[in-house]
């Protein structure tokens, strides 16, 4: 039913010996077990190259999951042509028929490669089980489910008709295609960044990070087996640069739909900016990036519930979701009970391959987070700044390790509380209970982003106090909850400021960014 809005798609626990884990386990076995190649994909071709790249298992990088090729730049011109040839077609058909496909996307996700999907996110980017779930599966089925249902309503609400007139608005893709560049941090970003604009009409380069090219290509496999023809979406793993350059040097690129770091969305709008004059339209660029998330912490606030949220906000997915908490407000007279509190639950948790069903932490992801989160720990030790105040060890014998770390900042403005790590670092200033409001209206300056933040307090008033004064610091404000798990259709998700357009994804408003409305006046 089209008009039925969707629910949640409900997060299985895969319980030992329940009938979901032993079939994940089976999965798991399969990817694992072989080099599973990744081809590119351009029109109705199916390419392997070279195979020369590799993904590796990040918690165990002598073993790869998938081998794959770069596009070349000839590639991904051919694939540029091939959303030509793909759109009129696609574009013709009525919405409904478009978002039959997507549902049915949803659907084959939900069962058929539900395990696929999992295992393969598990394995190549190092989540564990119920990180997997929540993303590869349950986020991507949301996104797909709600993405279809926000377009039906838009396109049932339309504009006013008179006795004179006759006023329709209908949604046309955009002017060119859409380049889609993914990250690896969510499964279903990249799942989102592609399907969304082919939803409304638009045919797409799919450009997956290299440390998620596999659960992303499962993506395309279902929806192509959905139905989406051939040219609407094309696979194309590549060096960023490369994809970049040729696709903001295109007369034809409508759109930049990306998800990843503050410099390079920098280095595409420049791109754009020097190719200005060369543009059949003004291309739309839409992005997410990073953050530097806090927690703000008041005097009234419930400690359990600050330790148990910031505890999961900094170290669930090795800190790695972009909304990670990573800089922490304490009072003085809060901290030493706080700090008891979160260190009893810190030091239990449990670290080791992505696969094994205990742990609660993997490993970051490649060898440069390995490098660049090392530093910032080495940073901590050996400033007069900061204290280490647990854990700080990092092993990237095996796999590429960093346990959960606290750093005790003396100063407010240090560089660990101001720049962003992408780890499990979390950095505390505590600050004298005398200045918490003069703290509180420090936090909204203190870096350029402006992703995600969280007040916990239970005084009422204190609360919406903070609320109103970080009106203009955060895209997605959490009051007395931790600064992740956005969940589509509830809290739609996106940062303002250097964190990116704030297009906010999981939003009725998201799909309209990938259309170039048509507005119909006729008159009798
Ligand atoms: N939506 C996710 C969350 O709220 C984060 C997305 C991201 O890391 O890009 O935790």
């Amino acid at each position: 039913d089209f008009m039925k809005k969707p629910t949640n798609e409900p997060i299985l626990e895969y319980k030992k010996g329940s009938k979901e884990r032993t079939a994940l386990e089976e999965a798991i076995k399969k990817y694992s077990s072989k080099e599973t190649v990744v081809p590119l994909r351009i029109g109705k071709e199916k390419i392997n190259g070279k195979l020369d790249k590799r993904q590796p298992m990040p918690f165990d990088h002598k073993r790869t999951l998938a081998k794959f090729s770069y596009a070349t730049k000839d590639q991904i011109k051919s694939a540029i042509e091939a959303t030509k040839a793909a759109r009129e077609d696609w574009e013709k058909k009525p919405l409904k028929e478009r978002a039959d496909i997507i549902l049915h996307a949803a659907d084959l996700c939900a069962t058929k490669y539900r395990m696929a999907l999992n295992a393969t996110t598990m394995l190549g980017q190092a989540k564990n089980i119920i990180q997997a779930e929540i993303d590869a599966a349950c986020e991507l089925i949301d996104f797909l489910r709600f993405n279809a249902f926000f377009a039906l309503q838009h396109e049932k609400y339309q504009p006013i008709s008179t006795k004179i007139s006759t006023n329709k608005m209908i949604f046309r893709g955009l002017e060119g295609f859409v380049a889609a560049i993914a990250p690896f941090n969510f499964t279903a970003i990249g799942g989102n960044l592609a399907s969304a604009p082919a939803l409304m009409g638009n045919t797409v380069l799919w450009k997956p990070s290299d440390t998620a090219v596999l659960s992303n290509y499962i993506i395309f496999e279902i929806l192509e087996e959905a139905g989406i023809p051939p040219g609407v979406l094309n696979f194309l793993p590549s060096d960023g640069p490369v994809f970049g350059d040729t696709v903001t040097a295109d007369s034809s690129l409508g759109a930049i739909n990306f998800t990843g770091s503050v410099p390079t969305f920098k280095y595409l709008w420049r791109k754009v900016a020097e190719n200005l004059d060369n543009y059949e339209s003004f291309p739309r660029l839409v992005g997410e990036c990073g953050g530097k998330n806090f927690h703000f912490v008041h005097k009234s606030a419930d400690l359990d519930t600050v330790a148990a949220g910031t505890i999961r906000s900094a170290y669930e997915y090795q800190g790695q979701k972009c909304s990670a908490v990573s800089r922490m407000y304490v009072p003085e007279s809060v901290w030493p009970k706080l700090r008891e509190k979160i260190e009893s639950i810190r030091k239990n948790i449990k670290m080791g391959d992505a696969t094994d069903g205990s742990v609660f932490m993997s490993s970051v992801i490649d060898k440069k987070a390995f490098d660049r989160v090392k530093g910032y720990v080495e940073m901590a030790k050996n400033s007069s700044d900061f204290e280490v105040v647990a854990g700080g060890k990092c092993d990237d014998s095996k796999g590429y390790f960093v346990e959960p770390t606290i750093v005790q900042s003396k100063r407010p403005d240090s560089k660990l509380m101001t720049e962003e790590i992408f780890g499990p670092v979390l950095t505390v200033y505590s600050y004298p209970d005398k200045d918490t409001e003069k703290t509180l209206n420090s936090v909204k300056d203190a870096t350029p982003y402006g992703l995600t933040g969280a007040v916990f307090s239970n005084d009422k008033e204190f609360l919406y106090k903070a609320r109103d004064t970080l009106k203009d610091a955060v895209g997605n404000l959490y009051l007395n909850d931790k600064s992740t798990g956005s969940i589509v259709g509830q809290q739609p998700f996106g940062g303002s400021r250097m964190s990116g357009t704030n297009d906010k994804a999981g939003s009725p408003y998201y799909v309209l960014k990938w259309t170039s409305p048509q507005t119909i006046k006729e008159t009798s």
